[in-house]
């Protein structure tokens, strides 16, 4: 108790400082340089990890993405289903099998304090962590529920209704202000907000009456807490981004809806997922299966500034070529237009180069580039957003890689946590460059089996195509690759584990896959072995000194290959060709 209010009075200051700085830190892109690649200028150093505080804002953080929490949503705990009984309250009975479930299966249970905590800072949590959360007040809770979780010492949440309460009229009555005071003192539920009068459909009321439902009950329960009331649940779940931006300006810092999933699948803090309580087992299970799936939330590894070389051959019967060292730098065409990947190559100085990522229209004579996810090309220094709510929704889970001159991170995609500069800066503080690749496709030196990567990844990625990827070995050393032939991804993730990629991720792939090396086309998406592939917006340049062949096979393949740049326009010629004939055959 003591102890909470000194925390009141210094969190009134540290919300205090937060409100006046709140506003949205995502900037309008600036107009390109045209000019070659800029050397990543002397940044500024970070700032110490700022201590967690529950009552300020922070959006969910890079590190928390690759565990995944199970909250669980109840309503009332009753001793048997009588008069007036709904389908989501739980028995006794119920509720104990629920507890049993999770003992067998070595779950950790969180309070909604450890939750936020991990979803906004990234600290860690057990796997197999769970969330308990009980809506509206219920007596039932503290006759039946408390007396089982008080002797297990297990947390809980508990989101009050501030006009029901004491209320003990009808089949369902509610605690009172001296229970939950009781409740709050034990230290193990934490009492949360859930409006005053339970509205039907929040989101659809006036702007200010929403505003008088949250401010007013979590005045009132602060006030009779004596503490601050951070965490809120949405009655029904139900809120709009007008009540999510409300919700933050009025100082919560972490809301629950019941759309179902893992917590940190959610959209964004102030948006978390919940499961009724009759699908625990499902949901649990769930969680499990995608926490597998997704691969540790972030890698991140010394760059190894290898000499650049070259290798071609076969890996597990999957024939790749790959460039390995270096230092990536990615570029993307400062006219929003297309280039071959050797005009990238030599307009930057770098040694060798490959495809970038994927990109809206990928026809070939689409003329939207804009590229999908967010991204910082170093030529250009700015980061752009994805505006596209839609697209952003599929591109959850998908790597974010980031890079800066000595150092490479990679976390799953989330939109509230990497779709922003700071974001990213919080994945890695000095990052020049970033991208989102398509899939994750080796992870710990494992190729990830089809359905690992189907997690998360275009519907096509198995399409078998001529496929690019990129990744680093154990030593740090970068490698860029390709497959020869048309094979599916899950294939050249075998070839590239094979290869001894440590981590590897799938790139914009068929037409646009092409490896360039010294000069030379040493991988190309066109059926002609001598034809640079389609020209792309987005490439990886390659920097560095340059190594020799490392085998007698790999030479070949060098002194075989066409020269990179003094062909691009007849391919520019055979794509337009290509374009005619498909028009005229569709006039017929
Ligand atoms: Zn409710």
């Amino acid at each position: 108790m003591h102890r909470f209010f000194l925390q009141y009075v210094a969190i009134l200051f540290v919300v205090a400082m937060a409100f006046s700085g709140c506003t949205s830190k995502l900037s309008a892109p600036k107009q390109p340089d045209l000019n070659a690649v800029v050397k990543p200028a002397s940044l500024p150093t970070v700032p110490p990890e700022p201590a967690y505080d529950p009552t300020a804002f922070a959006p969910l953080h890079p590190r928390a993405l690759s565990s995944r929490v199970t909250v669980l949503m109840f309503h009332d705990v009753v001793t048997e289903r009588g008069k007036g009984g709904v389908y989501f309250d739980s028995t006794v009975d119920e509720f104990k099998e629920i507890l049993d479930f999770f003992e067998e299966q070595g779950a950790h249970y969180l309070s909604l304090k450890e939750l936020h905590e991990h979803l906004v800072t990234g600290k860690e949590v057990p796997e197999r962590s769970v969330v308990l959360t009980f809506d509206d007040n219920y007596q039932g809770f503290y006759d039946n529920a408390w007396p089982i979780l008080k002797s297990k010492s297990i947390p809980s949440g508990m989101f009050v209704h501030t006009d029901f309460v004491g209320n003990k009229s009808g089949s369902h009555p509610k605690m009172s202000w001296d229970q939950l005071k009781e409740l709050d003192k034990s230290g193990l539920v934490e009492i949360g907000g859930h409006t005053c009068s339970h509205p039907g459909d929040l989101k659809s009321l006036p702007i200010d009456v929403q505003e008088r439902e949250l401010t007013e009950s979590k005045s009132l329960l602060e006030e009779q807490l004596g503490h601050p009331v951070p965490f809120l649940a949405y009655p029904v779940g139900s809120a709009d981004s007008k009540t999510i931006e409300l919700t933050k300006s009025l100082g919560y810092t972490m809301a629950f809806t019941m759309k179902n999933g893992p917590a940190e699948e959610s959209p964004g803090v102030l948006e978390i997922q919940r499961t009724i309580q009759t699908k625990y087992r499902d949901a649990f299970e769930q969680s499990l299966d995608r926490a597998k799936n997704v691969p540790a939330a972030v890698v991140t590894t010394d760059i190894n500034n290898a000499p650049i070389t070259l290798t071609s051959g076969e890996f597990d019967g999957i024939s790749l070529v790959f460039v390995s060292g270096g230092v990536p730098v990615s570029v993307r065409d400062p006219d929003g237009g297309r280039k071959s990947v050797g005009t990238y190559v030599e307009k930057h100085s770098g040694m060798a180069g490959m495809n970038g990522t994927f990109f809206v229209n990928a026809a070939l004579r689409g003329t939207d580039n804009a590229m999908i996810g967010p991204f910082k090309s170093q030529n250009e220094g700015v980061f752009f957003v994805d505006r596209d709510a839609r697209r952003l929704e599929k591109l959850i889970g998908r790597p974010l890689i980031a890079w800066n001159e000595t150092q490479i991170s990679v976390a799953p995609f989330s939109s509230e946590a990497l779709n922003s500069e700071d974001g990213v800066r919080e994945l890695l503080p000095e990052f020049t460059d970033c991208f989102l690749a398509g899939a994750w496709i080796v992870h710990n030196g494992q190729a990830r089996s089809r359905s690992e990567i189907s997690t998360a990844a275009a519907g096509d990625f198995n399409d078998p195509r001529k496929r690019a990827f990129f990744g680093w070995k154990s030593d740090g050393t970068l490698v860029y690759g390709a497959t020869q032939n048309v094979i599916t991804t899950s294939a050249m993730a075998r070839g590239a584990a094979a290869a001894g990629l440590q981590e590897a991720f799938l790139m914009d792939s068929g037409f646009s896959t092409s490896i360039v090396f010294n000069g030379k086309i040493l991988a190309t998406g066109h059926s002609s072995e001598s034809l640079p592939s389609r020209e792309v917006p987005h490439a990886l340049v390659i920097k560095g000194e340059l190594g020799q062949p490392i085998d007698v096979e790999s030479k070949k393949a060098f002194d075989d290959a066409k020269s990179s740049t003094e062909i691009a326009s007849e391919t520019r010629g055979e794509e337009v060709v290509k374009t005619k004939k498909r028009r005229r055959s569709r006039r017929r």
